[in-house]
């Protein structure tokens, strides 16, 4: 469902991506992994186009975003990307709307759908994630936990068939870690096809059907959980794991 071949990125001089190729199968979880730095982020915000790649060829559902490190068009783009959803740290709501006005708003400027039908998702999807009785309150009144399960409902309006989670807890105390980790763990069960940078390594072990270990703008270790965690290949994988966990 993702296919990415040799894709690069430079910020100036600064290779942060190099070559780097993986697949995703749909329905598979993968949990990135790796030190500060090493391109994370940067990997997951060129798959939804946040960043402008340098080179290489990334496929969403067959369908090329860019090859050899030329674009699509801007309407293809867009209609690529509108297949994923993300996930930040820092949850961007809009802190002007409701809870449920953000869930909203995406869909309603799309005009694709009536108004009703967009309420009674909105609501479906507050539900799922355990915040129905928070529909009219606005983030400011909100734990970080409710936040970031408001943020995991809005992608969902869209109703994608990918999502990205870029450190998804990380800005969490950790007893409100548990909860969003548990709604996460549930869309792996309903068979969303995920990609979450994390360093929750437990969360990673339990959840992900494989594992990318990311260093120096390369994903120098890819395999299930048990071999990452319990067999790494590489000697520099297991000095991360043993520095983190
Ligand atoms: P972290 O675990 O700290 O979030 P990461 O693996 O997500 O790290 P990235 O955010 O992808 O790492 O950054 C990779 C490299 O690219 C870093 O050296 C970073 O300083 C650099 N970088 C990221 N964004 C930019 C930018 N907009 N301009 C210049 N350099 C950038
Ligand atoms: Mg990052």
């Amino acid at each position: 469902i993702i296919e990415v071949n040799q894709l690069r990125k430079s910020f100036g001089t600064l290779d942060v991506l190099k070559q780097v190729s993986f697949n995703v199968e749909p329905g598979e979880v993968i949990a990135v992994i790796g030190p500060s730095g090493s391109g994370k982020s940067t990997m997951l915000r060129s798959l939804i186009h946040l960043e402008d790649i340098s080179g290489g060829t990334i496929r969403i559902q067959g369908q090329a975003l860019a090859e050899n490190g030329s674009y699509a068009g801007a309407a293809d783009i867009r209609k690529i990307t509108d297949r994923m959803g993300m996930v930040f740290q820092h949850f961007n709501l809009f802190p002007h709307l409701t809870v449920q006005a953000n869930l909203e708003l995406a869909p309603k400027t799309l005009k694709k759908e009536s108004s009703a039908i967009i309420r009674q998702r909105s609501l479906e999807f507050l539900g799922k994630v355990g915040l129905s009785d928070k529909a009219d309150a606005y983030p400011a009144n909100l734990s970080g936990g409710q936040k970031q399960r408001v943020a995991i409902a809005r992608a969902l309006m869209m109703q994608p068939e990918i999502l990205l989670f870029d450190e998804p807890t990380s800005a969490l105390d950790p007893e409100l870690t548990g909860e969003v980790l548990r709604v996460i763990k549930q869309l792996a069960q309903e068979n969303m096809t995920m990609m979450i940078v994390t360093h929750e390594m437990s969360f990673a072990r339990d959840v992900a059907d494989r594992v990318f270990f990311m260093d120096n703008g390369e994903i120098a270790e890819a395999g299930p959980p048990e071999q990452i965690f319990g067999n790494a290949k590489l000697e520099r994988t297991r000095t991360f794991l043993q520095r983190v966990e």
